[in-house]
């Protein structure tokens, strides 16, 4: 078969608050922090469908078609609204990333042939939901780090050649983006697959031990394992696989061209 994927990105504005009515003020703080006070984010959608090639247009699905059936949901639901009090959906449910991406699949599944529906709450929330049981949740942090990539056991000359301008004497740096996805069912009180607050303090902790730091020298890990950024994955993922229920992968840009990526599961 040769099925064709098709995505359409869509921006939309929307106000929300995270706050369980049968739970005390307190209670609710301590589960979702700022995020009980009605604040709004920028989103930004991206709507993947699926399908073969339509033998008389030579497309899966005109892309005009496509626009205007997410527009008309997105109109009439999502843009410059509150998602818990305008959306129907939300009535019952809090509206946090994941529910938002479910949300979307209710409105469109039994429009469009949809595949993926994929939803950044800003540009460090996201998720993304192919209408099975499981989700994902992904969750973009930043740290930044020095390095030289240079093996003592070999000479300058063969480390130049290996590492180029890495193995400059005096080390260089970057600023590291570390995506974190985990895969998960919503849970259908908090509407969340991970607890965020929770997640920031798990992955934080981890990352405080290399940001800002001369990673050859200053972490023990990388006095024995060169800092490459491979190894850098490698340095996370130990410490954050047991802490983090449904790990699933973790990416890291060391630069907007080179990204590196492990499973975790
Ligand atoms: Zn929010
Ligand atoms: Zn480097």
């Amino acid at each position: 078969m040769n099925e064709i994927t098709i995505t359409r990105r869509f921006y939309f504005c929307s106000s929300h608050r995270y706050y369980l009515e049968n739970l005390s003020f307190d209670e609710n703080l301590r589960l979702f922090g700022k995020t009980i006070y009605e604040h709004g984010h920028n989103y930004t959608l991206f709507v993947s469908i699926r399908g073969n090639i339509n033998k008389t247009t030579n497309m899966v699905m005109n892309i005009s078609e496509i626009k205007n059936i997410v527009n008309e949901i997105i109109e009439k639901y999502y843009d410059h609204k509150n998602l818990n009090l305008d959306n129907p959906f939300f009535k019952n449910r809090l509206p946090t990333t994941e529910n938002i991406a479910l949300s979307f699949w209710h409105f469109l599944s039994e429009k469009l042939n949809l595949y993926k529906i994929l939803v950044y709450e800003g540009d460090e929330i996201f998720s993304e939901y192919k209408g099975e049981k499981n989700m994902l949740f992904g969750r973009v942090y930043k740290f930044s780090a020095g390095h030289r990539l240079y093996n003592e056991n070999l000479s300058d000359e063969e480390n130049n050649k290996l590492y180029g301008k890495c193995a400059n004497k005096n080390g260089h740096g970057h600023d590291y983006k570390l995506e974190i996805y985990i895969e998960g069912k919503v849970d259908k009180e908090t509407g969340f697959i991970v607890n965020i607050n929770e997640l920031d303090k798990i992955v934080n902790e981890v990352l405080e031990k290399i940001d800002h730091k001369f990673l050859n020298y200053d972490v023990e890990f990388f006095r024995e394992n060169l800092p490459t950024t491979e190894n850098i994955l490698i340095f996370l993922k130990m410490r954050l696989s047991s802490k983090i229920k449904g790990l699933k992968k973790l990416r890291i840009y060391e630069t907007e061209n080179n990204i590196f990526e492990i499973e975790c599961v």
